[in-house]
């Protein structure tokens, strides 16, 4: 059997870094933020999928989706807040209302289906999970999300206020370190493809994440050099066809949970978090 492979994108600022006092988030080096690494990042990881055949999930923050990503459209959209606030306040110290926190949504989803089409999954920034905002989603027809870490099995599921999750795994390498299926360290130096590719091993799901800007711009805010940004992309393409010739199957993520044929031959669907 195959397993489900989704390969996300988060579409978002370059370099982001919240900035204490504001709901925007800044690019790492000032408040201000910058969108050129975003925008070509995004153009090398479309061509890397147009190479292989494979449908993407992008997850575009409202204010850097009109910059300049048509590309995109061709795959699944997802909705990345507005200016990529932190839901929490945690790292701002800015505390949003119940109707802030739904004014920020519809600024975001509006922005992003008028550049890229309909989000139809959603992607906290931070990966902050925030419950208020988990229920609001289906104002918008928002249906799926994939803000969740998990340590277990990260075949999508049913949350209690209904949407479907996606969670990114977590895992222990073969020397015992703890290893998410976001790519920051193969694009920082730190991780080889072979990392990711031996952690989606034997799953019968495997959602991975990665950002547009990180192809090109490493995460405090350095631009790479030409040979550094080639050696990303060809790093990028060796973890996507390594997991797709283990014998993965690139899927979007979708609102509608099949349900799952269980051993006993009934069929059922999935309605608690894994363990
Ligand atoms: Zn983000």
């Amino acid at each position: 059997m195959s397993g489900k492979f989704y390969f996300t994108v988060d579409a978002d600022r370059d370099a982001n870094v919240p900035v204490p006092g504001r709901a925007a988030a800044g690019s790492a080096g000032g408040a201000e933020p910058r969108f050129s690494s975003s925008v070509k990042g995004a153009e090398i990881i479309l061509d890397i999928l147009d190479e292989i055949g494979m449908k993407a999930v992008f997850f575009a923050e409202g204010r850097t989706a009109g910059k300049g990503f048509p590309g995109i459209s061709s795959h699944c959209i997802g909705l990345h807040g507005y200016d990529h606030e932190d839901f929490s306040g945690m790292r701002t110290g800015i505390r949003f209302s119940r109707e802030e926190k739904r004014s920020i949504l519809r600024a975001g989803y509006e922005a992003v289906s008028d550049a890229l089409g309909k989000p139809v999954c959603f992607r906290a920034p931070y990966m902050v999970y925030d419950p208020e905002i988990i229920s609001m989603l289906p104002e918008f027809g928002i249906r799926a999300d994939s803000s969740l870490y998990t340590e277990g099995s990260c075949g999508p599921y049913r949350l209690e206020s209904g949407l479907a999750e996606y969670p990114v795994p977590k895992s222990k390498d073969s020397r015992g370190k703890t290893i998410a299926a976001y790519l920051w360290p193969m694009h920082e130096g730190k991780r080889g493809p072979g990392d990711y590719i031996r952690m989606a091993a034997g799953r019968e799901f495997f959602t991975l994440a990665t950002h547009t800007w990180h192809m090109c711009e490493t995460c405090d805010g350095k631009i790479m050099d030409r040979s550094y940004s080639e050696s990303n992309a060809e790093n990028l393409l060796a973890v996507l066809s390594g997991i797709l010739d283990s014998g993965f199957r690139a899927e979007v993520i979708s609102g509608s949970l099949r349900t799952r044929r269980a051993g006993n031959g009934l069929i059922r669907e999935n309605r608690s978090p894994p363990s």
